[in-house]
């Protein structure tokens, strides 16, 4: 079973190259995405990396800036209460206006404090302003109870320490840092008692106005008071001297990053849009390329299941389609039958007319098939000069058989090719698969198996498989191996067939006639083992022995010339000639006293190689005869083509003179025409001295046939070597003429 490997390497390749391009595409593309997705991504990392640097510093900052306000406030309060004169206005001289004067007045559109309170030891308020006027009614919504607790921190602070505490508080007024500070001398002394003390309270509240002077002093844009919200990261709690959150400094967010990503956007855009239109681009070019590999692919397995010259399936082509039939088959119930045909005489016409008429040929039986098969059945080319037919359905074997009788009757008429008329048969073997119950690669040997049946029992028919077939190859191939081993131990013998002068009938010449008792079997046909020797290449061993034996026993008989027969499968040894020489120098036999016989089938199948060849073994000193003239193509043209040595008369020509003038005429022209060419003719198969008689008049040189004597032994042909045959030719003589006179007179 020969696939086309050829054609399967190239559709592998195919299919390799369109998964490598898949592959490659995919690749491409999954980089560019991949390349694009981490540049943009870090593009950003970095933005929103440089955003949250931004956000941290600008808090930082805040922070800072809401302390510096708190101490400011702390330094400011500090001046005012640890001061000569302040205690001396109220200790001592306890002036009230005084108060108002350098407290009260100065919170009027101050940028240090906005609200100045004086409180007693006992908390009670002797002076309270706000923004430069008095605070009209109760104080409560500026004492608040941060304040109170500030005073208390102040009432209660250890001896050595700055009686101050600041802390934020919300106010009347709002959110803003408030500082109480107890009214001391400058060296921090205090001249009263605890229960005379003073305590001095400034506030300064986070005013919008305030608050965007921070925002520009610090670079906080959008600085803004605000309630806490927690989704908003950008502020600054602030917060009471008890931790408690009293609201946020919010500011609006710089995101620098977001800036920077703005000012390089249009270059990512237009990066993003160029590898996007790479990829548009790669899937385009790579589906048009993936789609043309496809249909290359897809007429690439046509191609590899098309047989080139008829342009009908091929091999390969048989198998995928009935694989599916046998598939199918299996499904439906139905039968699937396989018609196997090969041609008889197809290599003839070939070797005789050239290739070019062989492919005309071929293309010709294709049509002529094609249309007997019609169209519900595969028509394949699967060989040379093999075609094969599948047909399915429920009357498949009955279609089968009577589409075999109409290819045969198709065969049965010469078929023209261009200019010539050519006669060829066909053999065909027929196998079932009922049900799809045998697969493909069985139905098609069985029924290669049944082809070689028809073609033993002698061509032109059909056969259908039988078991049986597979038994007979069986026996066959044991036959081989039989064989084999029967030339190794030197098993094949020798036996002489007498050649006898036509004028005297005395011996001339023997032929070395090969013999094979078969262990356990008993003798061998020559005809069996022989095309077996032949097919397995065991003749080239075989042909040697017979040789070698022949020669030997050659030499006791210097009187006798001597025949053997050469296979053409010999000839495939390019040693052969060589080794005819070996045998021929260590048996020290003159080469002219042998005769090579070869049959035509060589000659017909290489002319050139055979005469050079012949050429050769004529140079030894050989000479070489036509053997089974008459059996077959039989072209007197080979005898002068190839200047034979002796031609012999086959068999088949002898007995036909029996069926009187014509075989008679025949016979006389053509050994005529021998002589013309001064080849002389032997007869072969003369059993009868009628015949010895007539084959002598017509020309024939030398008779061989179980007349005188079947093949034997050596040791017979010892005895025939000292027997005149003499007076028998004479007797013969005399009987064909009075046999003759009888039919004259009648
Ligand atoms: P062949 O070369 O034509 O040999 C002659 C065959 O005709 C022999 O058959 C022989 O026994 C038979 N024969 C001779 N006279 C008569 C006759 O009067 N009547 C009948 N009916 N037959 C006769 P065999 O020995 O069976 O050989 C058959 C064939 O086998 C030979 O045909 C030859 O082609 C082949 N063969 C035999 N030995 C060898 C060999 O050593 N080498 C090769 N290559 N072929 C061989
Ligand atoms: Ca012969
Ligand atoms: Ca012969």
């Amino acid at each position: 079973m020969r696939l086309h490997a050829f054609d399967i390497r190239a559709l592998r390749a195919q299919m390799d190259r369109r998964f490598a391009v898949t592959f490659m595409l995919i690749v491409f593309a999954a980089l560019a995405v991949i390349v694009t997705s981490i540049v943009l991504t870090a593009l950003d990392r970095v933005a929103s990396y440089a955003n949250h640097l931004d956000e941290e510093r600008s808090r930082e900052t805040l922070v800072g800036a809401i302390e510096t306000f708190k101490h400011q406030l702390g330094a400011t309060l500090n001046d005012y209460a640890a001061w000569d004169d302040a205690a001396d206005y109220i200790y001592v001289r306890r002036d009230a206006d005084w108060v108002v004067r350098n407290f009260g007045d100065m919170t009027f559109e101050s940028d240090l404090f906005d609200v100045a309170i004086l409180l007693d030891a006992q908390g009670v308020a002797s002076m309270a302003y706000s923004d430069g006027a008095p605070i009209e009614g109760p104080l409560t919504g500026y004492l608040t109870p941060d304040v109170t607790g500030l005073l208390e921190t102040v009432q209660t602070m250890p001896e050595g320490e700055m009686p101050q505490a600041l802390g934020f508080t919300k106010t009347a007024k709002g959110i803003g840092a408030a500082g109480v500070a107890l009214i001391r001398l400058k060296s921090g002394d205090v001249t009263v008692d605890a229960d005379q003390r003073a305590y001095l309270i400034f506030m300064r509240h986070l005013s919008t106005d305030t608050v965007n002077r921070i925002g520009q002093a610090y670079v906080l844009p959008g600085l803004a008071l605000s309630e806490v919200d927690p989704a908003i990261s950008h502020r600054v709690d602030i917060l009471s001297p008890t931790q408690a959150t009293l609201g946020a400094l919010g500011w609006d967010l710089r995101a620098p990053g977001d800036v920077s990503r703005a000012q390089v956007r249009w270059l990512v855009t237009s990066a993003v849009v160029l590898i996007g239109f790479y990829c548009v681009m790669l899937f385009v070019v790579g589906t048009k390329e993936v789609r043309r590999l496809r249909g290359d692919e897809a007429a690439a397995i046509k191609l590899s299941r098309t047989d080139r010259l008829s342009g009908l399936a091929n091999r390969e082509g048989l198998f995928s389609a009935l694989a599916q039939s046998v598939e199918d088959a299996r499904g439906s119930g139905e039968d699937v039958v396989l018609l196997y045909l090969d041609l008889d005489g197809f290599k003839e016409v070939n070797d005789a007319y050239g290739h070019g008429t062989g492919d005309r040929l071929i293309r010709g039986v294709a049509a002529g098939l094609q249309m007997l098969v019609g169209e519900d059945a595969l028509l394949a080319r699967v060989g040379g000069d093999e075609f094969a037919i599948a047909l399915s359905g429920k009357d498949a074997q009955a279609r089968a058989i009577a589409l075999s009788d109409a290819i045969l009757q198709f065969f049965g008429e010469p078929l023209t090719v261009g200019e010539r008329v050519v006669v060829i048969g066909c053999s065909i073997g027929l196998s079932a698969s009922p049900a799809g119950s045998v697969d493909g690669e069985e139905i098609i040997r069985r029924a290669d198996m049944a082809m070689y049946s028809s073609k033993e029992g002698g061509r032109g028919r059909w056969t259908v498989y039988d078991p049986a077939m597979d038994e007979e190859r069986e026996s066959r191939n044991q036959l081989e191996l039989d064989l084999r081993e029967a030339i190794q131990h030197g098993e094949i013998t020798v036996v002489y067939q007498p050649v006898v002068s036509s004028q005297h009938f005395e011996l001339v010449s023997v032929e070395a006639l090969a013999r094979w008792h078969r262990r356990g079997h008993g003798p061998v046909s020559p005809d069996v083992f022989i095309p077996i020797a032949e097919a397995s290449g065991l003749i080239d061993q075989l042909g040697m022995s017979v040789l070698r034996q022949a020669l030997e026993q050659l030499r006791n008989w210097p009187d006798l010339r001597l025949s053997v027969n050469v296979s053409p499968g010999q000839f495939r040894d390019p040693a052969f000639v060589a080794r005819v020489q070996a045998v021929f120098r260590e048996t020290g036999i003159e080469p002219s006293r042998t005769v090579l016989e070869m049959t035509e089938s060589y000659f017909i199948q290489s002319p050139e190689r055979a005469r050079s060849a012949l050429e050769r073994l004529r140079q030894i000193g050989l000479r070489i005869a036509l053997d089974d003239f008459g059996s077959g193509f039989s072209s007197v043209g080979y005898l002068r083509q190839f200047g034979f040595d002796r031609m012999k008369i086959d068999r088949s020509m002898v007995l036909a003179l029996e069926e009187g003038h014509r075989a008679i005429e025949t016979l006389q022209a053509t050994v005529a025409l021998a002589r013309s060419l001064d080849i002389p003719v032997t007869a072969e198969g003369v059993e009868t001295e009628q015949q010895a008689v007539m084959l002598r008049l017509a020309g024939c040189d030398e008779l061989q046939g179980y007349l005188f004597g079947r093949p034997c032994s050596a040791e017979e042909i010892e005895i025939l070597r000292h027997k005149s045959m003499e007076p028998r030719a004479r007797a013969a003589e005399q009987a064909f003429y009075a046999q003759a006179g009888k039919r004259g007179k009648a």
